[in-house]
């Protein structure tokens, strides 16, 4: 049969809707979905007829298997695109996968300042016009000790809002050692050229001294920068000038003192067995002038850049236009007020907020998690294709913090004789809600140190239907 026959068995749009199984989908899902479906999988055949040489017979099972195509494909459409994951990768701030976590009271103040009205410009007292910058400024200045503070959308927009503010056309002095690439192309030569500011690089990439910044001071020094080498490390022969000493030259010539924090630490973690990672609060009492960081890194809420430090500047970096461009928005605010709440009393920032949480478990916690995994994926009596072990290994906090920092965890390995490790591991990213493990030496590792025991059943639906849909039972 010529290709222009067969063209013409391919069904209708609206033969289609008559379909049994695509009226169900009606009920479902919106009609324009089903529609776009039906097109796309018409389409399709129409394409296989053009580029392959088929038959009748196998076009009738094609158009068979028609309905059922267009269910599948219209449900996906349907499907939130945005979706819970599970993150056994053992990465604790893991930018690929959202960062930190919020609690549900936190959630719950999100809830209530989104689905009513709010002061979010209003100033209660007065009855008049009130800034949305005034709700964070209290609670941060108690926190840090910071005379005033802003929040703006992330710390890359807060970076380029300071310089802009503090340095546009002038010099902002920074060593060569912390010329930083963070990822998401986040470069501080970069950043520094679209806040409008010139970078005068001093130093070498392994040595800077005082008086490589201080021969640097000229006319035309804006500022001078500190960038928190978050991510990784220089060790060896090394020397770096600590904000202490820059507040010498920093009174002497009468310029502003800037670091950028990346992560921002509020709680000396090395009290929990953690590396120092300096502190906000450290980082003012060096004389820092003002102090960028991040909303959810270490600090573990919601995603922005927070700003604190000396009152003058950060009021004419609510003055900038590139505020409002950079400014938060009310879930923002709420969210991060009530997780700053958490840090009035350490003990329970520690407790409640997901990302520190994590951070300090117990040996012991991450243990009999692993076991009760283990043994629960055991009780699936999966047979002998797929074992079950418990392994010691690293996890990392991520998020480009504390690079050297190895936190000891115990995983659930599953390893396969017989079945594909990276067609298991695919089957459970794929699963209806993901599940994203740590591929290593062909095993799948289930970090417990970022695995909540909620989301146990989670994985073991995915373990199940994983191992069903690859052996075809
Ligand atoms: C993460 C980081 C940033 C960027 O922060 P975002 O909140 O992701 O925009 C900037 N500087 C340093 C040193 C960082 O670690």
């Amino acid at each position: 049969m010529n290709k222009q026959n067969l063209f013409a068995f391919i069904p209708k749009v609206d033969e289609l809707l008559e379909d049994n199984k695509i009226k169900e989908l009606l009920e479902l899902i919106p009609r324009k979905l089903v529609i776009d479906s039906i097109r796309e999988e018409l389409d399709g055949l129409r394409n296989k007829i053009k580029i392959q040489s088929i038959d009748k017979n196998f076009l009738e099972e094609e158009i068979k298997a028609l309905p059922n195509k267009v269910y599948l494909n219209a449900l996906n459409k349907d499907s939130l695109k945005l979706k819970r994951v599970v993150n056994g990768s053992g990465v604790i701030i893991h930018t690929n996968l959202g960062r930190s976590l919020l609690n549900e009271d936190i959630i719950n103040n999100i809830k209530e300042v989104a689905t009513n009205y709010s002061n979010l410009e209003y100033n209660l007292d007065k009855g008049e016009r009130g800034s949305r910058y005034d709700h964070l400024e209290y609670i941060l200045q108690e926190i840090t000790g910071g005379e005033s503070a802003m929040v703006v959308n992330n710390n890359a927009a807060a970076v380029i809002l300071v310089l802009s503010t503090l340095a546009k056309d002038k010099e902002v002095i920074v060593s060569r050692g912390e010329l930083i690439e963070i990822g998401g192309s986040f470069r501080i030569p970069d950043v520094m050229e679209q806040s409008g500011a010139h970078l005068v690089s001093v130093g070498t990439t392994n040595k800077t001294h005082l008086y490589d910044y201080e021969n640097a001071i000229g006319e035309e020094t804006g500022a001078l920068l500190k960038v928190h080498t978050s991510n990784y490390c220089i060790l060896g022969f090394t020397s770096t000038v600590e904000s202490k000493e820059l507040n010498s030259l920093k009174d002497k010539y009468n310029i502003p003192l800037v670091e950028d924090l990346g992560s921002g630490v509020l709680i000396d973690l090395s009290k929990y067995g953690l590396e120092y990672e300096p502190t906000v609060q450290d980082s003012l009492k060096n004389g820092v002038d003002i102090v960028t960081f991040s909303g959810d890194k270490l600090l573990g809420g919601p995603q922005a850049g927070i700003i604190v430090g000396k009152k003058e500047y950060i009021d004419a970096m609510k003055r900038n236009p590139l505020t409002r461009a950079f400014r938060v928005d009310k879930f923002t605010i709420a969210a991060l007020e009530a997780t700053l709440k958490y840090y009035l009393d350490e003990n329970r920032a520690i407790k409640e907020i997901p990302t520190l949480k994590m951070l300090t478990m117990t040996m012991e916690e991450i243990n009999n998690n692993a076991i009760d995994l283990c043994n629960k994926i055991k009780e699936l009596n999966l047979g002998s294709k797929v074992n079950i072990t418990i392994e010691e290994s690293y996890a990392e906090v991520g998020g480009g913090s504390l690079p050297l920092e190895k936190l000891p965890t115990k995983c659930t390995v599953l390893s396969f004789d017989e079945l594909s490790t990276d067609a298991f591991e695919r089957g459970l990213r794929n699963h209806s809600t993901p599940i994203i493990t740590r591929l290593y030496r062909n095993r799948i590792y289930i970090d417990l140190r970022t695995v909540r025991r909620e989301e146990f059943p989670i994985i073991l639906a995915g373990i199940e239907s994983t191992y069903r849909n690859l052996e075809g039972v």
